[in-house]
């Protein structure tokens, strides 16, 4: 019972994943995002800002070790140019 209790609360680190997405709606931003290692819901991570347990499934994150990457400008997005914008 005890046993049980402590893996389940074990901490998991998060998934980093790069994306793009427009920022302002025209400058095209490479990002890194952060995901729930278990349910895959977006943690809305950052330098200022850990959450400690993923709010859809309950999972405890450990963001210790992790190194924030700063927004990387890639350019302005053309005229026409399609980018779907971020959603989870
Ligand atoms: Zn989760």
């Amino acid at each position: 019972m005890k046993r049980q209790m402590i893996k389940k609360s074990k901490a998991r680190k998060p998934i980093a994943r790069e994306i793009t997405y427009l920022k302002y709606g025209f400058v095209i931003t490479k990002t890194e995002n952060h995901y729930c290692p278990r349910c895959n819901h977006a943690l809305n991570a950052g330098p200022n800002y850990q959450p400690k347990y993923c709010d859809q499934c309950g999972q405890k994150i450990n963001f210790a070790g992790i190194i924030w990457k700063e927004d990387k400008e890639l350019g302005f997005a053309k005229r026409g140019e399609d980018y779907e914008s971020v959603k989870n």
